[in-house]
């Protein structure tokens, strides 16, 4: 077992780090450690692994032996509590330049081990421009021994004076097979459920993982699935929208709810509050107001990035049965996502051309590029379901 095992269908970019690992060894010992660099650009689909790859790499670079996946280092790297690995996950829609300037400051210390010291920047895209420049001045002059790993989509997302001096590791799409393996072997899951969540999900493992072993997760997708048939009326399609919309605006409650609270209590408590009061001076209770505030801000910027994220998801959804139904029309020979609502599909793709599907598929599509633009997320969806009930008109 390694660090590298949880990694699925990425063989050419396991041996890839593999190498760069070995060879960063080689440079603690003195040597040429050539193959090693110090920034690397993370890039794939979503649900590929790129935090999961990046993560691999850090251990990597700690342990030892390289990344043996058992030693006390690589258990610390993979849950997080390694002093020498700093992950930054932006909570919000974007990361800001005091934020990137702290980062950076920190990212300057010493490694407590003498080996490496790594940051792990997820969704580094999210970078304002202002910080990505904060960023590239770090990754421009860089510590002898610090490693910046950032994450992104696609090596496009991030600004071409990153990306280039970044050493990009490209992971692929999994395969349904690879995925449904992983799900039998690694997490026991009975093999007909592995094949379902694999398929259904098209190489998003986290996604796979959670509705194979989440009933509220399968739930929540049958209600998508089963919204293209139940699109008959123009009031139909306003129920719709509402229920797309109102059900992201509960998962967000769902994820961060809880988080919140006890995010506020903690802060609460640095600045004293529940205390008498007395002894607090002006400046600390002023202090601790803006602190408040501006937590508040985050934890609303980190719901509406959920919101849009679980939305999205649906819309994703629902392109892909749209897909479906367009590979039935045509008959093609390829593995369907939504093969579990194969009647529905069927029954679509009799009463309407690939014409009508193309334009269905269309507006979802487009509904996507509304949200991410900032359109009122009801009207933006509103206006996709009523296309898609009448592509034409
Ligand atoms: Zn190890």
């Amino acid at each position: 077992m390694t660090v590298f095992d949880d990694l699925v269908g990425q063989d050419r970019a396991v041996a890839v780090l593999r190498q760069a690992a070995a060879a960063g060894a080689e440079a603690l010992a003195g040597g040429p450690g050539t193959g090693m660099t110090h920034a690397w650009l993370f890039t794939g689909p979503p649900g590929a692994g790129r935090t999961s790859a990046a993560r691999a790499f850090a251990a990597a670079l700690l342990c030892p032996d390289q990344g043996c996946g058992h030693c006390d280092l690589c258990h610390q790297v993979s849950i997080g509590s390694h002093p020498d690995v700093e992950v930054v996950r932006p909570q919000g829609l974007s990361y800001s330049v005091k934020e990137t300037r702290e980062l950076v400051l920190r990212a300057s210390g010493a490694s407590t081990l003498g080996r490496w010291r790594v940051i792990l920047f997820e969704n580094a895209h999210r970078a304002t421009e202002a910080a990505a420049n904060a960023l590239l001045k770090a990754i421009e002059e860089p510590p002898p021994r610090t490693v910046w790993l950032l994450c992104s989509p696609s090596p496009d997302d991030m600004v071409t004076t990153i990306r280039s001096r970044c050493r990009v590791v490209t992971l692929g799409t999994p395969s349904t097979a690879a995925v449904a393996h992983m799900l039998t072997t690694r997490d026991g899951v009975p093999e007909i459920m592995a094949g379902f969540a694999a398929r259904a999900t098209q190489g998003h493992i986290a996604r796979a993982r959670r509705l194979a072993q989440d009933e509220e997760t399968r739930r929540r997708r049958d209600s998508v699935l089963s919204l293209p048939r139940s699109l008959t009326t123009l009031g139909h399609c306003v129920e719709a929208a509402e229920r797309l919309v109102k059900t992201s605006a509960e998962d967000a409650q769902e994820a961060t709810g809880h988080l919140n609270e006890s995010e506020t209590s903690e802060l609460r408590k640095i600045y004293g509050e529940g205390s008498t009061g007395k002894g607090l001076n002006k400046g600390l209770v002023r202090g601790g107001a803006g602190a408040i505030k501006e937590l508040e801000d985050r934890q609303k910027s980190r719901a509406t990035r959920i919101k849009r994220d679980s939305l999205d998801q649906a819309l994703l959804d629902l392109a892909a049965f749209y897909r479906d139904v367009l590979a039935i029309q045509f008959r093609a020979d390829v593995e369907l996502s939504a093969e579990d609502h194969r009647a529905d599909l069927d029954e679509i793709a009799v009463l309407s051309t690939p014409e009508d599907t193309l334009r269905r598929i269309d507006a979802v599509m487009l509904c996507r590029e509304r949200l991410a633009a900032n359109v009122n997320p009801q009207i933006a969806v509103e206006a996709m379901t009523v296309s898609l009930w009448r592509p034409r008109s």
